[in-house]
Parts: C-alpha cells; structure tokens; sequence
C-alpha cells in the first residue's frame, strides 16, 4: 500500500495573471492532478492532513518570516516564496509542513516508503521563502522528529535541477543532517553553500554527467547511514521542462534514474519520504498541447514515484 499524505487546502491557493485572471501554479495544480490519478489506482490510500499546530514552523524558520506568512505582512515577505497571500494561505503552509511529518512517522513506523504529495521547499532559507516554496518542509519534519528522538540522523536526496539553498543553508549548522544534491541551475538570489562536511552537492551539466555523478550521491548517504532519507523528486531534470532542462535528459534517462532509485532504497532498507520537486510544462504553446503536457507530466510523475518505491 503506498499512502500519500496530502496537504488540505492545496486546492485553494490560486495565482493571478497580468490581466487578473485567476490560475493555479504549475507546482500546486500537478499535486492536485496527480492526486485525482492516485485515487484511480488500486493499493494506494490518500491521506488529507489537516492540522492546526502552527509551532513547527519555528523548527526551521524565523519569527518574522512565519509573522509574514500569519498576517500578510508586511507583504513582501509573506509573497517572498513567488505565492501569493491570501486567505488559505497560512493554514495551507502549515498543513504542508505536518504532510512532511506525518509521511515521515509512518515510514518510520512501518519502515517503508512514504509520499508527501507536495514539495518539500528546497528553495526556503530560514528568513525567507524562494521558487514557490515559503518554508522548507523537510527540515521542519527534521527537527521534529529529531525532538521527538524518532531520528537520529537524517538525509536529503535532492535530484531536481535547481539548486537545494535553502536545505544546504540550514543544514551545513546541523552534523546530523546530509544534505546531498546534482543540480544545473542557481539563481543569483539564492545563497550558496560550499559542498563540504555534511553538505555534498555538484553541479552538472548533461544526462551523462548526471547518471555518472549520482552513484557517488548515494554512496555518501549509505556511509551517512541515516534513520530516514528524504529524496525530492524532481521532474524538472527533463530537457524539455520549461525552468530547469539537463542536455540530454529524455524519459528513458529519467525511468533509468527512477530504477537506480528503487535498486537503492531496495538495498538499504532504510525508510524513504518522497517529497514532489519541480517541473514546468512550455505555456507557449497552445491550450490543447498544455493541457496534454500537464496530464504528461502527471502520469510520469506517478510513474517516476510509483518505480522508485517498488521494494
Ligand atoms: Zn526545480
């Protein structure tokens, strides 16, 4: 049975466009098309997390960022992440930090592997929010459970084609947590971490770079021996995504990474949280092409989860 915990109120978060017409980010509408696909399918379960203990949020982030994200102000801050404040907003953020725990506890108590059906926030340092993500949900659950002494040692598995700023620049101050990365892009925003000690990160440039480098990712992390890892799924490695895109990477470089993924957690045994990363689909096409891209990249995206947690 794989169970994907699902932040409630996902489907309440809207953007708005330059002539004011209302939409649903790429992040946010593939979490909800993929849940409409799971639903479909047999031996999965759906679970809505709906919490209120808004507490955890200072577990990886400062008083002024979550003041922001509570009140709307001042609004900068609260918009920091690209998502715009509104009136779900803040339960949504803290439901999304408690689908990370929750995700987590379960594959910890039955050792198996879990789905956190949203991202993880790679992009949020403590002080701010970045690329659609306002808090580092991974790193909250973290410390959580670290508190709770459910873990004691944790790594990140950060495979989508940005750079992780916000997990390496909290996680460089905390020995206990691995925080591992291939990426392609950085923006200038975003800080940059040295890869040393507990933070292992290189940048790559094509497909074949990637499928070369990424042994020696999971290496470190089997050496690292952790209790749980945390692997951010990223779609946007595919060549034709819309912000991201590695040369050369087609779908069957992805199904090879999705089978390396599963031969890994099947040989380590340690439980898994998977946590949805990017993947833009191209708006410059027409309505009908973006609206085949965005059922595309929903159905590889349950592929690319569903291989990589058969163990
Ligand atoms: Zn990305």
């Amino acid at each position: 049975m794989l169970k994907f915990y699902y932040p409630t109120g996902t489907e309440d978060i809207w953007h708005k466009s330059r002539t004011g017409k209302r939409y649903r980010l790429d992040s946010l509408n593939r979490m909800i098309m993929l849940k409409a696909l799971i639903l479909k399918k047999s031996n999965t379960e759906v679970i809505s997390v709906n919490k209120k203990d808004d507490s955890i949020l200072s577990l990886a982030h400062t008083p002024t960022l979550i003041n922001s994200y509570k009140t709307g102000k001042p609004r900068k801050l609260a918009e920091s992440s690209g998502v715009l404040y509104q009136k779900d907003f803040y339960r949504w953020v803290v439901n999304n930090a408690w689908a990370h725990i929750m995700a987590a506890e379960n594959a910890l108590k039955e050792n198996n592997i879990t789905i956190a059906l949203t991202d993880g926030g790679h992009h949020a340092e403590a002080g701010s929010g970045y690329g659609f993500g306002p808090i580092n949900s991974m790193l909250i659950a973290s410390e959580y459970l670290k508190s709770k002494r459910k873990v004691e040692r944790v790594a990140i598995l950060d495979l989508d084609a940005h750079f992780g700023n916000g997990t390496h620049s909290q996680a460089c101050h905390k020995p206990w947590v691995l925080s591992t990365d291939l990426w392609r892009y950085k923006l200038d925003k975003w800080s940059f971490t040295k890869s040393e000690k507990n933070v292992f990160h290189k940048k790559v440039e094509n497909s074949e770079q990637y499928i070369k480098l990424l042994p020696d990712v999971l290496e470190k992390i089997e050496k690292f021996k952790p209790d749980l890892i945390w692997y951010y799924l990223g779609l946007d490695v595919l060549e034709t995504d819309r912000k991201g895109g590695v040369e050369g990477f087609d779908v069957d470089t992805l199904r090879k990474r999705n089978q390396l993924m599963a031969e890994f957690f099947t040989k380590l045994k340690t439980s898994v949280v998977i946590s949805i990363g990017g993947g833009y689909i191209n708006y410059q096409l027409n309505r009908l092409e973006v609206q085949k891209q965005k059922k595309e990249l929903a159905k590889l995206t349950w592929e690319s989860v569903y291989s990589s947690s058969c163990r």
